[in-house]
């Protein structure tokens, strides 16, 4: 393979160059880089000693803690966030959509710091930022209008979180993040838990939406827990509906969540992309940012046992994600950016299965990571 200005120039016979600097793989695999679809930099705690999380039954309760950790004099969001991104690109990532949060509380603190965060790492990761009101967007007076302050910043994609059982007013939710995302022209992503007739009905209002605005290709739902019976006769017909009108679904592969199938979801033409979701944070005290283990994960929960099967846990978290966040110029074909991993192993389900942590990574043609080591400076 032959690289130029951050490109493959060449594949094949023809990649040769006499002045080229070689680099030899060593008989290697080589992806395109991994996509994190779905993760929260902005809360994690990675680096930091050990953060308790007091159980509460309600999800509510998590939210009242996370907001007690927020208040944690060392937490640094703009530190934080960098030091999850740099995690996330030595296992080989090279794409991120992170959401961030948005609220009266912090403002727009949070969407700043990861801001800032993403012009200092610009030259090694793509990150893109959602603006996420995480603690109601209508129920807490104000936060609209900080959401529209943030996409008016900067922020690439507008978030929403579960329009009947948070804000309860699904109508109302639905409206104004659709009307947020026409205004600045810019794609959706929904959080959505509601469970069962809710989170169907919610799913509903949103392919009303993206059918009435020809936001197709435009919106993306994010769990969309209440799609994990396969076999009924709604979760199919929603499935035809989410395809027909391009609206993807991001997974996370929950350890104790229904979820929507993948083999249900590509039956009928659904496009997925995967994510950590939150790595080490209030939410939930594991991850490694790691996308082969993601891959590892959605392949457990979907019974994936067959070599072609665990490969296509592994595209949902490459070419799933690129396809979901648009991200142009993406693969290994003549033309593509220069944003690949290397890494042992004799086939892709080998490497979902083993995820050896010596991997090469390249951004834009440049090696950001050499056999597991960063190879630029980090604070
Ligand atoms: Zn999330």
């Amino acid at each position: 393979m032959l690289l130029r200005g951050g490109k493959i120039a060449a594949v094949g016979a023809g990649a040769s160059c006499a002045d080229a600097a070689v680099f030899d793989a060593g008989g290697r695999l080589m992806i395109p880089g991994l996509v994190e679809a779905h993760t929260h930099l902005d809360k994690s705690f990675w680096g930091m000693r050990w953060q308790r999380r007091p159980a509460g039954p309600c999800p509510i309760d998590e939210t009242e803690t996370e907001r007690r950790n927020r208040r944690e004099p060392d937490l640094n969001t703009n530190r934080q966030s960098g030091r999850l991104a740099v995690q996330m690109i030595k296992m080989g990532t090279t794409h991120i959509r992170s959401h961030v949060d948005v609220d009266t509380e912090t403002g727009l603190a949070s969407i700043e710091a990861v801001m800032a965060m993403r012009e200092q790492l610009k030259d090694v990761i793509d990150v893109e930022i959602v603006a996420f009101a995480r603690s109601g967007l209508l129920i807490r007076p104000g936060t609209l209008e900080l959401l529209d302050r943030a996409m008016a910043l900067g922020a690439d994609v507008v978030g929403g979180l579960d329009p009947c059982a948070v804000d309860r007013d699904p109508k109302g939710h639905l409206d104004a993040i659709f009307g947020l995302a026409q205004k600045y022209g810019r794609p959706i992503d929904l959080h959505l838990h509601e469970r069962g007739e809710m989170g169907a009905f919610s799913i509903d209002l949103t392919i009303e939406r993206v059918r009435a605005l020809g936001m197709q290709g435009m919106v993306a739902i994010s769990h969309a827990f209440c799609l994990g019976t396969s076999d009924s006769n709604q979760t199919c017909r929603l499935f035809d509906d989410l395809a027909r009108d391009r609206i993807a679904l991001v997974i996370t592969a929950p350890e104790a969540s229904a979820a929507p199938s993948v083999l249900g979801c590509i039956k009928a033409g659904v496009l997925i992309a995967g994510g950590s979701d939150g790595v080490r944070d209030s939410w939930n005290p594991y991850g490694t940012g790691d996308m082969l283990e993601r891959a590892m994960l959605i392949g457990l929960s979907n019974n994936f046992r067959r070599d072609a099967e665990v490969e296509l846990a592994l595209d949902i978290c490459t070419y799933g994600g690129a396809r979901v966040m648009s991200v142009a110029n993406y693969g290994l074909a003549v033309g593509c950016d220069a944003d690949l991993v290397i890494l042992p192993g004799e086939t892709l389900a080998e490497a979902v299965v083993s995820r050896p942590t010596d991997r090469t990574v390249l951004k834009g043609g440049r090696i950001v990571v050499r056999n597991g080591e960063l190879t630029f400076p980090i604070d």
